[in-house]
């Protein structure tokens, strides 16, 4: 994916997982450990998302200093977004495989997930988004979402709006998602509450900006623990550059239909679906989608079939215009420009 520099609003690296400050994470090494141990394992696999993979070495010596002497550590180098990108390779040849930094997708006994809950206290942020909420004397329901990072605080949040007079809703939006009230960069099913305002409660802005999409009868206010501020989602800036990519893409003649091979990431049949609608749409497969990898594909245009993040966060860099399923059906004229949407996801593998 782009370089520090050139990060977009909405990037996963400028939210709560990229160590921007050196914040406390609890690894839970003692539950690994006891997971080793009922498991008699001897090959361990930890895999790290992106801004912590620096950390893989020294939380592999601190598990080398718990673990019994004949059990083998090895770390993951493959690039890692999310709960839908595990290392299938390195997961099928060890005993245990850790998978840091994100809640499960889809359980199983074979992998551990250790979430790294924020330490970051999300209730000083909370009493300042009081101001941007309407007051509950006037609109009492309020929907609450966060991302998993601070799911382990979700019942204090609940419960300071509740002491505020304020009635909670929440869900546990789908499959996808593994808490009630949990919101990932490409599902947001948990915000399908009967209350015309919502609170977010994470870093970064993607996440409020797909909800607000997702969600444009809601009011929703973000509010950031991470860098201290309280904002209204504001969808425009986010909206004028889709709306530009489907405008550039919609001359294009040949296109490239990107299906990605991580496991939490494909969507078959859509891309099937409009390969065999389009003659002139190639499927081209891969698993990690970087400009780097299409440029020597001569194509006009391309569609992204796997997460919508890259489409949006990454779009303005590749060199030609990616777009997402949905906006690829404006493009090519099978549906108005009034139609376009959030590309969500639903469902696991
Ligand atoms: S597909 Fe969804 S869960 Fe996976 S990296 Fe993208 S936004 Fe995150």
């Amino acid at each position: 994916m782009s370089q520090d520099s050139a990060y977009t609003d909405g990037d996963l690296r400028n939210t709560g997982m990229r160590l921007k400050h050196d914040r406390e994470w609890d690894y839970e090494l003692e539950r690994i450990v006891d997971a080793i141990d009922d498991r008699d394992a001897t090959t361990v696999g930890l895999q790290f998302p992106e801004g912590l993979k620096r950390r893989g070495p020294s939380v592999a010596d601190d598990l080398r200093k718990l673990a019994d002497d004949g059990v083998t550590f090895m770390l993951s180098g493959q690039p890692c977004y999310g709960a839908c990108d595990l290392d299938t390779y390195l997961m099928k040849r060890t005993d245990v495989f850790v998978h840091f930094g994100h809640s499960p997708m889809k359980n199983t006994d074979k992998v551990i997930y250790v979430p790294l809950f924020s330490n970051v206290d999300v209730l000083p942020i909370m009493e300042e988004a009081l101001e941007t909420l309407e007051d509950p004397s006037e609109t009492k329901d309020v929907g609450l979402v966060t991302t998993a990072q601070h799911m382990n605080r979700y019942d204090a949040m609940t419960e300071f709006l509740e002491e505020r007079g304020y009635e909670v809703h929440s869900r546990r939006g789908d499959e996808r998602l593994t808490h009630e009230g949990q919101v990932l960069g490409c599902n947001y099913a948990s915000a399908d509450v009967p209350a015309d305002q919502v609170l977010y409660v994470g870093g970064g802005k993607f996440h409020p900006l797909g909800l607000a999409m997702e969600h444009p009868d809601k009011h929703v206010v973000i509010a950031d623990p991470v860098n201290n501020v309280v904002t209204p989602a504001d969808t425009d800036k986010f909206m004028k550059q889709r709306y530009g990519a489907v405008h550039r893409a919609m001359d294009a003649k040949k296109w490239g239909v990107i299906f990605c091979t991580k496991i939490g990431q494909g969507r078959w049949e859509q891309a099937q679906d409009i390969i065999a609608d389009n003659d002139d749409a190639y499927l081209i497969t891969m698993d990690e989608v970087t400009p780097d990898r299409l440029r020597n594909f001569d194509m006009d245009a391309f569609v992204n079939t796997g997460c919508p993040r890259i489409t949006t966060d990454d779009g303005p860099q590749f060199h030609k215009p990616m777009l997402t399923p949905g906006e690829y059906e404006i493009a090519v004229g099978n549906e108005p420009l009034e139609n376009l949407s959030f590309d969500t996801f639903h469902g696991t593998w």
